[in-house]
């Protein structure tokens, strides 16, 4: 089976899906498109904020893929022309495809919230592409004053990662006990339900006490303005929160590319035939990971993986003139409440009626003892060898 398949970025969607590509069908010419030598996960970025993880042990780069035949191209995808199927890269030259498959994640929404721009992330930093931005949000923790408030505020849905900003503020909770005791952490949130909320609530009610307060919708939780500069917030009702350390976690949408390719509809997120994952605007053009509308599977690494080895396995049938097989799909999101605490949440993804359901699943039982929360927090690790591994490993 020849033809050329172009993946463009190479995080947990891209990197799978491209690996898959090549093991399953050596003979294709696959060219993998990702500006950074060097990917750091947002999985278990929370750890390096708490300082239980350094930024070397969240780091993977893209030898063993090489090493598989797949050609790794450093550079970023500007353009995407569906009409004579090339994508246009940042380095001015052009490649062909038969296929291609785009998993960019998320961008930013600037402005969304007012004055949240690129200049005020340097002083409010979201973290929510790790990287640079983590080491800044955890360099503001370590200069925290023992007293100080850490605000973060958390965005309507759909967003990356759910589970995500809750088990932020634990683990900052978890530093602050040890290192800056008189320390609050206070969550500004624009919805009033998220994920596992039973699970973290309690956790917290058991671990960190009053350290961390959440406040939702109704009760004036989300944040319209920012002043990065100040470090301070304002809500819907118009009440001003200072904080010491500010973490905007902002609205998002698809990655740029997924625009400039016509695969994203109004809502700025990328549908797909649920099925394939090809989009269901531009043919040849497949999309996974955090940019899709998978409802109700989460934006989190684990489904992406799942969503870029079923794109993988229908570019490959379709190339053979086969139908595509009917996919399952699985997904775990575990959390710590602090190293000993983990909580999790999985379930299993069918198609029925040509939509994705959830078949089963459900959150870990919510009376566990000790044992069984230290467990599941062994699993998280357990988890992230297992999931890195097999996207980069
Ligand atoms: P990404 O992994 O972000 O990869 C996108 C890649 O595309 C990037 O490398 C980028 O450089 C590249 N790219 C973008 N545009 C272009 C372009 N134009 N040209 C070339 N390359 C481009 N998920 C879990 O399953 N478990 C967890 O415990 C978990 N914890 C998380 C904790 C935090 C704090 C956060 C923020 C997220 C967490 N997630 C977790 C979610 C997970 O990070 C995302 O769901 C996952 O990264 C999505 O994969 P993706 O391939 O869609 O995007």
């Amino acid at each position: 089976l020849s033809a050329r398949v172009v993946v463009v970025g190479g995080g947990f969607g891209g990197a799978t899906a491209a690996k898959y590509l090549k093991r399953n069908a050596p003979d294709l010419d696959v060219t993998l498109v990702e500006p950074n030598k060097v990917f750091y996960t947002c999985p278990f970025s929370n750890l390096v904020l708490a300082g239980m993880r350094t930024m070397d042990s969240i780091s993977h780069n893209y030898n063993e893929l090489r090493e598989l035949g797949v050609r790794v191209v450093h550079t970023t995808a500007q353009d995407v022309d569906p009409v004579s199927r090339t994508v246009s890269l940042g380095d001015g030259s052009s490649i062909r495809y038969e296929k291609l498959l785009l998993s960019p994640g998320i961008d930013i929404r600037w402005n969304a919230i007012e004055g949240y721009d690129q200049a005020a992330a340097e002083q409010a930093p979201h973290a929510w592409k790790a990287g640079d931005q983590t080491r800044l949000l955890r360099r503001q923790i370590e200069a925290m004053d023992d007293g100080g408030v850490f605000v973060l505020t958390a965005p309507a849905n759909p967003f990356r990662c759910p589970p995500g900003p809750y088990e932020r503020a634990s683990l900052v909770a978890h530093y602050l006990s040890q290192h800056k005791p008189r320390s609050k952490v206070l969550i500004l949130d624009a919805k009033d339900n998220f994920s596992k909320q039973g699970l973290f609530m309690k956790g917290w009610k058991d671990v960190h006490g009053d350290r961390i307060e959440w406040v939702g919708l109704s009760g004036d939780g989300k944040v319209t303005r920012v002043d990065a500069g100040k470090r301070e917030v304002e809500t819907e009702f118009g009440t001003i929160h200072k904080a010491s350390v500010l973490n905007v976690v902002p609205p998002q949408k698809a990655g740029f590319i997924a625009d400039r390719a016509g695969v994203t509809n109004e809502s700025g997120w990328v549908p797909v035939d649920p099925v394939t994952f090809e989009s269901t605007q531009v043919k040849d053009i497949y999309v996974v990971g955090d940019a899709t509308i998978a409802a109700p599977m989460p934006k989190s690494g684990f489904a992406a993986n799942a969503q870029g080895k079923v794109a993988a396995a229908a570019i490959i049938a379709a190339l053979e003139g086969q139908r595509p097989l009917e996919p399952s799909w699985a997904n775990t999101c575990y959390s710590l409440i602090n190293p000993e605490y983990g909580i999790s949440v999985a379930a299993v993804y069918r198609i029925q009626e040509g939509l994705i359901h959830e078949s089963s699943g459900g959150v870990s039982p919510s009376d566990a003892n000790a044992t069984f929360r230290k467990l599941e927090a062994d699993y998280a690790s357990g988890w992230y060898s297992a999931i890195t591994q097999d996207t980069w490993g």
